[in-house]
């Protein structure tokens, strides 16, 4: 198959506008869109071309790239009116990196193949700093000879891509790391909570556990913005909301409780209710502290 060359980028977000730059800076010609002016002008500072629609933006690339909120987002810039299904040509590739849920994946997924376009489903871990720095993790779901034929775009935004099963397989595993993430933010949220309100310097907790069996990445990224009273996003905590609630209906279609994930998505709930919807996800300390009657900060 032919080498990519050119890319239609939509959603130029916390996530998306630094994986753009990046794509541009591995040589790709980038045409950009997004319902907002402001990161667009400056992504095409950069190098990139302006497209007024979701369509437009897809007419003349070899590849699309999606980066957005949820599911519902998705289906609109891919599906909708002005979307990216009536400009994209035969033979193009539409690489959906939002997380969204692994159903609605499918169901774009066959939309393309009945336009003859490829289509991925590859959501990524790692947050802002992955994406600035072009090192996230990409979990991929799809047809493998596509796969193969994109990975110049994963090496261009990545530091590790997997291709986990057809479509959808992306995304479910996308839910499986949200639900690590979030027990992990939880857990560290209570302990760092209790050391608190020991009298302990929450800072030597973490110096002290980070090397042990209790460290991790979350750790090493959350810890720190508790400790510092800093929940700017990042990962906003409704983005969490919607990935936890997908993994419960996901759960709930496969048989499968996840008792910690449902107790997590209450407490997320409840945040998002004390208008905290777009903290970062770390702040779900917050509902611990709030329960304590304490701050880790
Ligand atoms: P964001 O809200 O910062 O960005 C989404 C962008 O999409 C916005 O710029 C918005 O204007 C644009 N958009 C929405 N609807 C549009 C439309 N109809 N047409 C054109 N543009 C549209 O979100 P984000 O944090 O960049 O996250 C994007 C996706 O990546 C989400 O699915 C999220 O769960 C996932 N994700 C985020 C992180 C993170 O740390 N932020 C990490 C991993 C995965």
């Amino acid at each position: 198959m032919a080498e990519i060359k050119s890319i239609g980028f939509i959603g130029l977000g916390i996530m998306g506008k630094p994986m753009a730059k990046n794509l541009l800076e591995a040589g790709f010609h980038l045409k950009v869109h997004d319902l907002n002016r402001a990161p667009v002008d400056e992504v095409v500072a950069a190098g990139a071309k302006a497209a007024a629609s979701s369509k437009e933006c897809a007419q003349e690339v070899d590849v699309v790239v999606t980066m957005l909120p949820d599911s519902p987002d998705s289906e609109v810039v891919i599906l909708g009116s002005d979307g990216v299904l009536e400009g994209a040509a035969a033979g193009c590739t539409v690489i959906d990196m939002s997380s969204i849920a692994p159903t609605v994946s499918q169901k774009i997924a066959s939309a393309c193949e009945a336009k003859s376009v490829d289509f991925l489903d590859a959501p990524v871990s790692g947050g802002e700093p992955g994406a600035v720095s072009g090192a996230l993790a990409i979990m991929v779901g799809g047809k493998a000879p596509v796969f193969d034929r994109c990975k110049s775009v994963f090496d261009a935004v990545g530091k590790s891509y997997v291709l986990c099963g057809n479509y959808g397989a992306g995304n479910t595993t996308k839910l499986a790391n949200q639900i690590i993430v979030a027990a992990n933010i939880e857990a560290v949220g209570e302990a760092l909570v209790l050391a608190k309100k020991a009298g302990l310097d929450p800072n030597a907790v973490f110096q002290a556990i980070k090397g042990g069996l209790a460290g991790s990445n979350v750790l090493n990224a959350k810890g720190p913005m508790m400790i510092e009273g800093n929940f700017k996003p990042g990962f906003r905590i409704r983005l969490h909301q919607k990935d936890l609630n997908n993994a419960l209906l996901t759960g709930k279609e496969l048989g499968v409780p996840l008792p910690v994930t449902a107790l997590i998505q209450q407490m997320i709930g409840a945040l998002v209710n004390r208008g905290k919807g777009d903290s970062d996800h770390s702040a779900i300390a917050n509902f611990i502290e709030e329960m304590a009657n304490t701050t880790v900060a």
